[in-house]
C-alpha cells in the first residue's frame, strides 16, 4: 500500500514492479538493449507517474538485461515523481542540472550503438538527441508493450468499470441538460461540469452533434441551436483515477422520432447487439466489426456506417486493439474496447451507440449499461 496522500492516483507499487519486469522481459525477447519511456500513457502504465513532457528530458530507462530501471530527470522536476512508484520501488534517480547533457546520461551503461525502443509519446525534440546519444535509430516501444497494455489486469478492469459507471451517470442526467432551444455549446458546457462532478479528472472530449451535425462522427460542438425534432448524438468521456478513460455514446431524440428514423435506429441497435453478442476469446477483431456491418448491410445501410466498429481503451482513449476490417487479431480475456457502430446521413441526421466492453472467459462484460434505445427528451 502507498503511504502517499495521492495514493488514489496510482495502483500499489507491486503492480508497477510486475509491469517493469514484464516490460524488461518483453524488451529482451525483442532483442533490444533498453526501453526509453518519456512522460505519457506508457510512463503512467509502467510507473504510475503523471509527469509531463517539457524541453528538459525526463526518461524512464528500463534495461533489457534485468538490471534495475532508473529515471533520468531534471533536478527541478523531482517533485513530479513523488506520487509515482519510483520511490517505493527504489529506482535509481539520475537527476541532472542545466548544463549537463541528459542524453549522455541515458546512454551510460548501454552498449554503443544500443538497440532501444522509445515510447510513441516521446517528442521529436528528445527523440533526435536520444538517437544520437545511443548511436542508432530507436524503434517504437508500442510493439514491445502492446501485449502488456492490451490485456488489462484486475485493477485496470476495476478502474474501467468505475469510469463506465461515472459516464453512465452523466448520460443519466441528460434529461436536465439537453433541451430544444439551447445551443450545442451550452449543452456541452453543462456536460463538461457533469463529467467532472461525476468523478472524472477531466472532460477529455464532448461531442454534441445535433440534427445535420450528427451526421459528422467527429463533430464536436457549435453554436447551433438544438431544435424540436432533432436527433442528437452525445459522445463523451474522460479519465478517472488512476487515469483510465470512459467513452460512451447515446443518441437522443428531441420529441418523438419519425417512423423512418425509428426504423433505421432499430437496425443500428441490432447491429451493436450483434457485435457484442459475438465477442468471446478467440473471435477476431475483424469478425466483430463484420458482425455489426452485416446487420446494417442487410437493411441497405452499409454506406451509412463510415468508420470502424471500435477501438481499445485504457490509459489512452484510443489504443489497441482496433476493431476494424483487416485486423485478424483474436480478442483475449482482459482486452477492453468500444463497440460503437453508427449511421450517418449527410445533411440530415446521424446516430451512434457506444459501450466499452471487457472480454471475459466466455463472452464480454459491458461497463456501460444505460439503455440503448433512442431516448426521447424535450
Ligand atoms: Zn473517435
Ligand atoms: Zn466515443
Ligand atoms: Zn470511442
Amino acid at each position: 500500500m502507498s503511504t502517499h496522500a495521492g495514493a488514489s492516483t496510482r495502483f500499489s507499487s507491486s503492480v508497477y514492479a510486475d509491469r517493469l519486469s514484464r516490460a524488461a522481459a518483453a524488451a529482451r525477447d525483442a532483442g533490444l538493449d533498453a526501453l526509453l519511456i518519456t512522460p505519457g500513457p506508457d510512463l503512467q502504465y509502467l510507473l504510475g507517474s503523471n509527469a509531463q513532457s517539457f524541453e528538459r528530458l525526463t526518461c524512464l530507462v528500463i534495461p533489457a538485461d534485468g538490471e534495475p530501471a532508473s529515471v533520468v530527470i531534471p533536478r527541478l522536476e523531482l517533485a513530479a515523481l513523488k506520487d509515482s512508484a519510483a520511490d517505493e520501488l527504489g529506482l535509481e534517480i539520475r537527476d541532472w542540472v542545466d548544463g549537463v547533457d541528459p542524453y549522455e546520461i541515458v546512454a551510460q551503461g548501454l552498449p554503443r550503438p544500443a538497440r532501444v525502443a522509445v515510447t510513441d509519446a516521446m517528442p521529436a525534440l528528445h527523440l533526435i538527441p536520444v538517437a544520437a546519444g545511443v548511436g542508432a535509430l530507436p524503434v517504437l516501444a508500442t510493439d514491445v508493450l502492446r501485449e502488456l497494455r492490451m490485456i488489462k489486469d484486475t485493477e485496470e478492469i476495476e478502474a474501467l468499470r468505475r469510469a463506465g459507471q461515472a459516464i453512465d451517470r452523466v448520460h443519466a442526467r441528460m434529461g436536465e441538460i439537453l433541451r430544444a432551444g439551447r445551443t450545442e455549446a451550452d449543452v456541452a458546457a453543462d456536460i463538461t461540469s457533469a463529467i467532472l462532478a461525476e468523478g472524472h479528472t477531466e472532460a477529455a472530449f464532448v461531442i454534441v452533434g445535433s440534427g445535420p451535425h450528427g451526421a459528422d462522427p467527429h463533430h464536436e460542438v457549435s453554436d447551433r441551436v438544438i431544435e424540436q425534432g432533432d436527433i442528437v448524438v452525445i459522445d463523451i468521456g474522460g479519465p478517472v483515477e488512476p487515469g483510465y478513460n470512459s467513452d460512451s455514446t447515446r443518441t437522443y431524440s428531441m420529441g418523438e422520432p419519425s417512423p423512418d428514423v425509428a426504423a433505421k435506429y432499430a437496425v443500428l441497435e441490432e447491429a451493436q447487439r450483434a457485435a457484442v453478442d459475438l465477442i468471446a476469446p478467440g473471435v477476431t477483431a475483424e469478425a466483430i466489426d463484420a458482425a455489426a456491418r452485416s446487420v446494417l448491410a442487410a437493411q441497405g445501410l452499409a454506406d451509412a456506417f463510415v468508420h470502424r466498429t471500435g477501438h481499445g481503451i485504457g490509459l489512452s482513449v484510443h489504443e489497441e486493439p482496433y476493431i476494424v476490417a483487416g485486423n485478424s487479431v483474436p480478442v483475449r480475456e482482459g482486452m477492453a474496447f468500444s463497440v460503437e457502430p453508427g449511421i450517418y446521413f449527410r445533411g440530415e441526421w446521424g446516430a451512434r451507440i457506444e459501450d466499452i466492453v471487457v472480454v471475459t472467459a466466455d463472452g464480454c462484460e459491458p461497463v456501460n449499461v444505460r439503455p440503448h434505445g433512442l431516448t426521447v427528451l424535450g
